[in-house]
């Protein structure tokens, strides 16, 4: 499930040393300096008594690639290096390692107390498909601690929110969701696509179990999807044993023993994740993309430190624009989120954020403002994705939010001048002169309108 100890390679030194070594030892296989691309479906036994070992989950070892596969558990031990964190699974898709963390801490007939600033297909998963097989769910305000002491029921079985969310880029209060969860006996899942482990580590604040959309910053070229589960080892299932059959009761597939009993603190819910869910649903991630995200992982922090500076400056530069009526970004004084902003996040703040172009007063007048500043922007492409090495830009109302209503889009924050921005690693100043040379071309056009 994890590399052994000994594979643990730089153990002693700082996050720009780990994410280019942790986990890989060269003097193996081939004495390539470079984690290599195993890119084979399934492995060679040395004998039948070997591989029946392997099926009985008495010993680890390679056996499928649905199951895993070298390279991917080599992007899963730095993945949980990097977070601080025990164990990992490295899964198809960022929406694959949500689903698959939620089945095996929700089991059957759980209950989910979940922020109201979600990624929409978490929220989708959780209002739809896993509403159909019984497990339900509360949205909360994530600002208001009352709101999620009172959402938890009996039947609850995990806090679930994002540490820096979009496209508004709100800041949670870890510690203190994190305090009443605890106080509730279920485990704080916080998903830290946006954050990135460079710029926040959510178990130093309380939370239990991180996931990440690795098709987003720890990739970082917007090659490949992927996602990881990290289990933080902080959370104690045989605290409240009977809560949580699935680890502490022995089940047929697993032998005689509970996953608790055989695997413990930080490794039971790898094994129930993969050898269960993984297995059966089949969410796996290819060895190429492991390898693609192994690769973007090791300039993380020189990428993530470019994207934030420049983002904060793009956002200061963007407040003072007349065409801009409000610039979202927790970097700013003024900003509801700041102050959460300045506590959990010493190193900077996340790059992606929002602006909400000038109203004119009218719906029709304001989509053609939004065009002309989207389609008039030539360095900045227009993509539904974040955390590319590109800037990027995308309009929420027509794209990732167009499924809400008014009503609900208002209740996001989300406006139809409401535009969203992903910094990339490109010169800043080009970025800016982009955004300010858009946002010219759709005021010149208003005033020519309006005369
Ligand atoms: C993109 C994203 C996901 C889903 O990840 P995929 O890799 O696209 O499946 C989940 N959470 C957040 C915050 C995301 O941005």
């Amino acid at each position: 499930m994890t590399a052994p100890d000994a594979l643990r390679a730089a153990p002693d030194t700082r996050f720009a040393t780990k994410q280019v070594q942790a986990g890989y030892v060269s003097g193996v296989g081939q004495n390539t300096a470079v984690p290599p691309l195993y890119q084979s479906a399934a492995y060679e036994f040395s004998s039948l008594a070997e591989a029946r070992d392997l099926f009985a989950l008495r010993r680890a070892g390679n056996i499928y690639s649905r199951n895993a596969s070298p390279t991917q558990q080599l992007l899963e031990e730095r993945v949980a290096v990097l977070e601080g964190g025990v164990s990992a699974v490295a899964v198809a898709s960022g929406q694959a390692a949500v689903a698959v963390t939620i089945l095996a801490l929700a089991g059957r007939g759980g209950h989910v107390v979940a922020a109201d600033r979600l990624y929409g297909g978490t929220v989708d998963l959780l209002q739809d498909t896993l509403d159909d097989f019984g497990i339900t769910v509360t949205f909360v305000d994530q600002d208001d601690p009352a709101a999620w002491r009172a959402a938890a029921t009996a039947r609850t079985r995990l806090f679930f929110a994002e540490s820096v969310a979009n496209p508004l880029a709100q800041v949670l209060d870890i510690r203190t969701v994190a305090d009443i969860a605890h106080e509730a006996g279920v485990p704080l899942v916080i998903d830290s696509t946006v954050g990135t482990p460079y710029l926040i580590r959510p178990g130093e604040h309380g939370a239990d179990f991180v996931v990440h959309s690795a098709t987003k910053y720890l990739g970082g070229h917007g090659t490949s999807l992927g996602g990881v589960a990290v289990d933080l080892g902080s959370f104690d299932f045989g605290a409240d044993p009977a809560r949580w059959p699935q680890f502490t009761v022995p089940a047929a597939r697993f032998g005689p023993q509970s996953l608790w009993e055989r695997f413990g603190r930080g490794f039971a819910f790898a094994t129930l994740v993969k050898a269960k869910y993984v297995h059966d649903l089949g969410p796996s991630l290819s060895p190429f993309n492991a390898h693609q995200i192994l690769q973007g992982i090791e300039t993380l922090d020189l990428r993530v430190a470019r994207q934030s500076a420049s983002a904060q400056a793009i956002a200061e530069a963007l407040t003072g624009n007349p065409a801009v009526a409000a610039v979202h970004h927790p970097g700013l004084a003024g900003n509801p989120w700041h102050d959460l902003a300045t506590r959990y996040l010493p190193r900077g703040v996340p790059a992606v954020f929002s602006i909400d172009l000038a109203s004119s007063g009218d719906a029709a007048e304001d989509q053609q403002r939004v065009e002309r500043f989207v389609d008039g922007l030539k360095v900045v492409r227009l993509v539904a994705n974040i955390g590319d090495a590109r800037s990027l830009v995308s309009h929420p109302a027509s794209m990732t939010h167009s499924h809400l209503n008014d009503e609900q889009r208002a209740a996001a924050g989300i406006g139809e001048t409401t535009i969203r921005l992903s910094i990339g690693i490109e010169d800043p100043a080009d970025i800016l002169a982009d955004l300010e040379q858009a946002l010219a071309l759709a005021r010149v056009r208003q005033t020519l309108a309006a005369v």
